[in-house]
Order: C-alpha cells, then sequence, then structure tokens
C-alpha cells in the first residue's frame, strides 16, 4: 500500500536490520527497542490491523508466530522465555497499520503491560 513504512521495508525501499525473511514475511529490529531483543515480525502482503484478517489469512499468522519462535530461538531466548504482542488500534497501541508481532526478550517481562 502506497506510504506504508511495512511495506516499504518488506520491498527494501526503507532500510531496516533484518534478521530473517521468506516469501511470506519478513522480520527486522525495531527503531525504538523496549528490550534488549525486540523484533517486528510481518506479513509482506498489507493487512491494517488485525480486524481486517479473513480466514485466508490464518496460515499466515501461524507462520509469523512459528517464524518468531524460531528467532527467539537464535537470539538465545527459547529456555530463558520472551513476549510476542500484536497491537490493535488506538487502545490496543498500535502506530503502525500494517499488522505486526513483537517479539520481546532478553529481560523479565512485567505484567499488566500498560
Ligand atoms: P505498534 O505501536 O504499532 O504496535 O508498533 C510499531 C513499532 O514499529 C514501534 O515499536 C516502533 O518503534 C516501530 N517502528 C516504527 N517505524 C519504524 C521504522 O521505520 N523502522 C523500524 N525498524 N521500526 C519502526
Ligand atoms: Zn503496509
Amino acid at each position: 500500500m502506497n506510504n506504508c513504512i511495512f511495506c516499504k521495508i518488506s520491498t527494501g525501499e526503507i532500510s531496516a536490520e533484518k534478521v530473517y525473511e521468506d516469501d511470506q514475511v519478513v522480520a527486522f529490529r525495531d527503531l525504538n527497542p523496549q528490550a534488549p531483543v525486540h523484533v517486528l515480525v510481518i506479513p509482506r502482503r498489507h493487512i491494517a490491523t488485525l480486524n481486517d484478517l479473513t480466514t485466508v489469512d490464518e496460515a499466515l499468522v501461524g507462520h509469523m508466530s512459528h517464524v518468531a519462535a524460531r528467532i527467539a530461538g537464535d537470539e538465545g531466548l527459547a529456555e530463558r522465555g520472551y513476549r510476542t504482542v500484536m497491537n490493535c488500534n488506538a487502545e490496543g497501541g498500535q502506530t503502525v497499520f500494517h499488522i505486526h508481532l513483537h517479539l520481546l526478550g532478553g529481560r523479565q517481562m512485567g505484567w499488566s503491560p500498560g
């Protein structure tokens, strides 16, 4: 989609520190990390929010979670633990309207989230 920052990262038009990519998803380090490891996993296809998912996207979202878990393993977080989060719309704290799975780790997480 035009003017979507994450679509531009997916195509390489905007640079990012990519840690993984395949035909369906791209994973890159967050510009403003909230933990020692903070990676975003995005689909290459533009989907604005979780509300816009359809049944055909179910495998894609499953793949995003699987990729996040594999990256967590690569980053040495599998046994220590980590958190994955997807924010939706204003009260969920979503600021970029191209869905993304946050992978956060490397420190003790608190609960409940702010
Ligand atoms: P949200 O608040 O929508 O759940 O998360 C958006 C995330 O994208 C934020 O953590 C923010 O730091 C990150 N972000 C926004 N713009 C960029 C960018 O241009 N590059 C990278 N690597 N991360 C970005
Ligand atoms: Zn997009």
